[in-house]
């Protein structure tokens, strides 16, 4: 395993009963792409208890932040959604990952799918200055079940719009499209369905997607993938691999 850094909780916030992120202090020379993931963890029982996380803050940020889901039983997030300001979480050195904006070919709009925490690679994403000077649309969709999972809700339609360096491109490209599939929402359904009946696309103003201009990057549950994959693979997209880019790019939020 990569080493660990110890760094300090710096903020924390509780969304609901089932997700939460929070801060931490960063090594300077920690360095990662926007969209990676790294290993993360607390000392249990004398021994570092790792999982992987998603890196929610852009690349050139001072602090760490990261979005997580609360599992009651789970062997890290029962403990780790107790964690308090000043306490030491551990951090590997390495992040890795292939939500990387690098692994796609040149394109016009670029979709980010998400459902629950697949969420917060995309955070770190939107906060990319060049995200906006190669995509004339960046469009954030985010599924979850309840109103109250969607998390970040505020940082994006009023926090990020005022960015003094690129707050402009935002208003101009960035289309949030958030969709609650177990209560009443101004968009209900899943992902895959509002994309399959073309629903999604009606609703934002854009054309049935193609591969000569759209990109996708999609994070959420192993099937979620797999049901977009299938779609995009029927519409004629074909995802990176191995170093060589495509028009797509995936990874999971969690293993099931
Ligand atoms: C590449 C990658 C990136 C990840 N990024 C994140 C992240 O940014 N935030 C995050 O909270 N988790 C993320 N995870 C999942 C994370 O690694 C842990 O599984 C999670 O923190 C729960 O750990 P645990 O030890 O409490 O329970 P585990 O024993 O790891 O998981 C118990 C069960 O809980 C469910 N579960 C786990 N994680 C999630 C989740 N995120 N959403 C819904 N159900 C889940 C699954 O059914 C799993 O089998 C990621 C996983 C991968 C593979």
């Amino acid at each position: 395993m990569a080493s660990l850094s110890t760094q300090s909780v710096t903020d924390v916030h509780h969304w609901n009963e089932s997700l939460f992120s929070f801060k931490t202090t960063r090594d300077q020379s920690l360095k990662f792409e926007n969209g990676h993931f790294l290993m993360l963890g607390l000392e249990v029982e004398g021994k570092p208890l790792m999982r992987a996380y998603s890196i929610a803050s852009p690349n050139y940020g001072d602090e760490l932040e990261f979005l997580s889901i609360k599992v009651a039983d789970g062997a890290l997030t029962s403990r780790l959604q107790n964690i308090k300001v000043g306490d030491e979480v551990f951090v590997s050195s390495k992040p890795t990952g292939t939500l990387v904006v690098d692994h796609l070919l040149e394109g016009r709009n670029l979709y980010l799918i998400s459902t629950g925490t697949g969420l917060a690679p995309f955070i770190s994403i939107i906060q990319d200055p060049d995200v906006y000077e190669r995509f004339d649309n960046v469009i954030l969709t985010h599924g979850v079940r309840y109103a109250s999972e969607l998390a970040y809700q505020n940082f994006i339609n009023e926090q990020l719009p005022e960015n003094e360096f690129f707050g402009e491109d935002v208003k101009k490209k960035l289309i949030y499209y958030p969709t609650v599939t177990r209560e009443e929402f101004k968009t209900q359904g899943r992902l895959t369905q509002l994309m399959s009946s073309g629903k999604m696309f009606t609703d934002i103003g854009l054309e049935k997607p193609n591969p000569d201009t759209d990109r996708f990057m999609i994070c959420g549950s192993p099937s979620m993938l797999k049901d977009t994959c299938q779609i995009l693979n029927d519409w004629g997209f074909e995802e990176s691999r191995q170093g060589i880019k495509g028009h797509y790019v995936i990874e999971r939020a969690f293993v099931e």
